[in-house]
Parts: structure tokens; C-alpha cells; sequence
């Protein structure tokens, strides 16, 4: 079986979402994931990420370019479905989760300095670890 994506039309049909052009790949990206994730379109390949609601950034920009399987499409995608719970989960706490601001947590290296610091305490019994909007 031929798994490799060597251009959007390659990308379309092997989604199996039966989608025709790259305005319903958008649309079903958006709607089909949790975090609402955009993708964009370049002449070399694909990029996804997500923002997050209520703080500054968004995830990471995972860039894929022309040939990728469609395997490492859909871990890209899930790359970006993981992030974007990691950010929500280190800022959308309620005001019951802590008594104390948190520090900053680590991700990858880098500090979330620019994010709002209110992880999610999970056993939180106002919000119950879902966390509110910001
Ligand atoms: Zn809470």
C-alpha cells in the first residue's frame, strides 16, 4: 500500500475523508480535532498547529513537507492535539485550584513566561481538573 504524500491531492484521498479540496481539509481539521487546530497550505508541503484560547501562543508550527506519509501527517496532527492540552492544562486553572500562584512550568526547553502561570490542580474541586476559559 502506498502510504507516501507527495502533493494535496495525494493528501485528500488518503485521509479517507472524502474531501475535494483544501477548504474542507481546513473545515474538518478545525472541526475534528479537540484543540480546533488550523492547518495551512504551501506549493512544499503542509503546517499545523493550534492556538489556545485565553493565552498569547499557540503550539509549535509542525511543518511537513512534500514527500511525508500519511502516518506522519496524523502524529503531527496528534503532536499538536497534545500540546495544545499540555498549554491549556498549565493556564486554564480556576481560581479555587490554588491558593498560591505556580511557578512557570517547563516545556521543552523553554519557559511559558509570556502564559498566564495557573496549571489545572486536578483534584480541584470547583472546576473538577477541567479548568475554566480564559
Ligand atoms: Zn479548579
Amino acid at each position: 500500500m502506498n502510504n507516501t504524500v507527495n502533493n494535496l491531492q495525494d493528501l485528500l484521498s488518503q485521509r479517507k475523508f472524502g474531501e475535494e479540496t483544501f477548504a474542507q481539509l481546513e473545515r474538518n481539521t478545525y472541526k475534528y480535532t479537540t484543540c480546533g487546530a488550523w492547518i495551512h497550505e504551501s506549493d512544499w508541503g503542509v503546517a499545523l498547529g493550534s492556538i489556545v484560547e485565553g493565552v498569547d501562543e499557540g503550539t509549535q508550527t509542525y511543518t511537513l513537507n512534500y514527500p511525508f506519509t500519511i502516518e506522519e501527517f496524523w502524529e503531527a496532527l496528534q503532536a499538536v492535539e497534545d500540546e495544545a492540552a499540555e498549554i491549556w492544562k498549565a493556564t486554564h486553572g480556576c481560581e479555587d485550584c490554588h491558593d498560591e500562584p505556580h511557578a512557570s512550568p517547563l516545556h521543552r526547553g523553554r519557559t511559558w513566561r509570556s502564559y498566564r502561570a495557573w496549571p489545572i490542580n486536578p483534584d480541584c474541586k470547583t472546576c473538577e481538573g477541567e479548568g475554566v476559559i480564559i
